[in-house]
C-alpha cells in the first residue's frame, strides 16, 4: 500500500493510500485556443487515494479554484437531459418540503441558472452563487439573480444579511469541487433556516466503481463520495444525512438531504444505502485496487480497438468533448492519430483543442466518420435516439464506459 503523504480533505488523517495514478494531466476544462497551439499547457499530477480512516476517496493535487472556475465552459442549459432532470427535481423538492411563495432557495455553483429557473414559477425567491462571470451573465439574462463569487462562510454571512435565511440550499454537480470544503459546510449551516434542508447531488463513487467510470476523475473533482464518507464529513459539523437516494444523472449521482443533527428522523433510505454499501465493500481498500486493475485492462482493450480501426483505414471522431473525455484520452494516451477530431454542439468549445491530447474540437457537421468514440457515455440513450440515420448508413459508436462496446445497426429502433 502506497501512502500519498497527504492529509485527508475530510478528517485530517495522514492515512491516505494511493490506488490509481493517472499520470500528469492538464486541467481538463482548459481548452486550448488556436493562438496557444504551439505552447505546452501546465500538467499536474492526477492521483487518486483512499482514506483508511474515514473512507473518503480523493485526489491529492489541488489546482487553485480561481484558475479552474473563474471562466467556465460548461453550461447546464445545453443539455436537454439535464434541464428535464432539474425541472423534475425542483418540483419534487417543493412538494416534499412544502416550500411556500416568498421563501428563499439558494443554489451553490448555480451555473447558468437552469436549475433555479425551475423554482420561479412557484413564487419562490432564488439566489444563485457561482464564481464564473461568463456563466453568471447567462443566468442574469435568464432572469435568475446570481452573485459572482465562491460560496463559503463569508458568502453565507452576506446572503443572510441581505436576503435572510434559506429554506432550501442546493448544490448539484459541485459538492465534490470544493477546495474550501469545511468553510462551505459551515456556511451552509449558517444559511439554513430553522427547518431548512440542504440537498446535495454529487457523482456517486459507488456508481463510478460499478460502471468503471474512472473518467469522472479530474482535477475539478477533488473528492468522491459514498454515503458513508459523506456522512462522516457532515457529522464533523453537527449535520446529518436523513434521506439518501441515487438519481440517474451523470451516469449515477448520489442525492442526499441534510439537516442539523436531530432535526429530522433518519429515513429508511439511509439504512438501505448503508447496507448496500457494506455489501459492496465500498469501505474496503481492496475494492479500489480491483477498480484500478480494471481501468488498465480497459486501456489495453480500447487502444487495441482504435489501432485496428486505424489499420483498416476507418476514421474515428470523438462524439462531444466533455471534461471526462479529456481524462480518458490523456490517461490512455489517445491523440489525433487515433481520434482525428471531436465534434461538439457547445459553441464555447468549438475551434479549440482538447487539453493534453490536442484533438481539435469542431462543430457538428455533415462529414461523418466511420465511428464515433462516445466520451459523454452518460448521455448515450439521447445520442442513440438522435443518430438513427447515422446508424442506418453504417455508422458506429465506440462506447468505452461502463463496458467497451461497439454499437451499430443493432441500435436501430
Ligand atoms: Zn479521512
Amino acid at each position: 500500500m502506497t501512502s500519498m503523504g497527504i492529509t485527508c480533505r475530510s478528517c485530517g488523517s495522514h492515512n491516505v493510500s494511493l490506488f490509481l495514478d493517472l499520470g500528469d494531466q492538464p486541467h481538463c476544462n482548459r481548452l486550448i485556443p488556436p493562438a496557444l497551439a504551439d505552447q505546452r499547457e501546465p500538467f499536474y499530477p492526477l492521483r487518486v487515494g483512499f482514506c483508511q480512516d474515514c473512507t473518503l476517496v480523493q485526489i491529492d493535487h489541488t489546482i487553485p479554484k480561481e484558475s479552474m472556475f473563474s471562466d467556465y465552459p460548461y453550461v447546464s442549459g445545453t443539455t436537454k437531459t439535464l434541464v428535464q432532470h432539474f425541472k423534475e427535481t425542483a418540483e419534487r423538492l417543493i412538494k416534499t418540503y412544502d416550500l411556500k411563495s416568498g421563501e428563499l432557495v439558494v443554489d451553490i455553483g448555480a451555473n447558468d441558472g437552469t436549475w433555479l429557473k425551475q423554482y420561479q414559477p412557484f413564487g419562490l425567491r432564488v439566489l444563485g452563487i457561482d464564481p464564473a462571470a461568463n456563466v453568471v451573465d447567462l443566468a442574469l439574462k435568464n432572469g435568475v439573480p446570481t452573485w459572482v463569487r465562491f460560496f463559503n462562510e463569508t458568502t453565507a454571512d452576506e446572503i443572510v444579511a441581505k436576503e435572510g435565511k434559506a429554506s432550501l440550499v442546493t448544490a448539484a454537480g459541485v459538492f465534490f469541487h470544493l477546495e474550501e470544503l469545511h468553510s462551505v459546510i459551515k456556511g451552509v449551516k449558517k444559511l439554513l433556516a430553522d427547518d431548512g434542508v440542504f440537498v446535495v447531488q454529487a457523482i456517486y463513487l459507488g456508481g463510478m466503481i460499478e460502471n468503471l467510470a474512472f473518467d469522472q476523475v479530474y482535477h475539478e473533482h477533488l473528492v468522491y463520495y459514498t454515503l458513508k464518507s459523506i456522512e462522516a464529513l457532515f457529522a464533523g459539523h453537527g449535520l446529518e444525512v436523513f434521506e439518501a437516494s441515487l438519481v440517474p444523472i451523470h451516469g449515477g449521482s448520489l442525492e442526499i438531504h441534510v439537516a442539523p443533527k436531530g432535526k429530522r428522523p433518519i429515513g429508511k433510505s439511509v439504512d438501505a444505502m448503508r447496507a448496500d454499501e457494506a455489501a459492496k465493500k465500498f469501505a474496503e481498500f481492496e475494492t479500489y485496487e480491483k477498480f484500478a486493475a480494471n481501468v488498465w485492462k480497459l486501456r489495453d482493450d480500447l487502444l487495441a480497438l482504435l489501432r485496428r480501426y486505424k489499420a483498416e483505414g476507418k476514421s474515428v471522431y470523438a462524439y462531444g468533448a466533455p471534461a471526462k473525455g479529456a481524462t480518458l484520452l490523456n490517461s490512455f494516451g489517445i491523440g489525433p492519430d487515433l481520434v482525428q477530431q471531436a465534434t461538439e454542439k457547445n459553441p464555447m468549445k468549438v475551434g479549440y483543442m482538447m487539453p493534453g491530447s490536442r484533438i481539435p474540437i469542431v462543430e457538428e457537421g455533415n462529414k461523418r466518420p466511420d465511428a464515433y468514440l462516445v466520451l459523454a457515455w452518460n448521455f448515450l440513450p439521447e445520442f442513440i435516439a438522435k443518430e438513427q440515420a447515422y446508424f442506418a448508413a453504417g455508422g458506429e459508436f465506440i462506447v468505452p464506459v461502463p463496458k467497451l462496446q461497439v454499437i451499430g445497426k443493432d441500435a436501430l429502433k
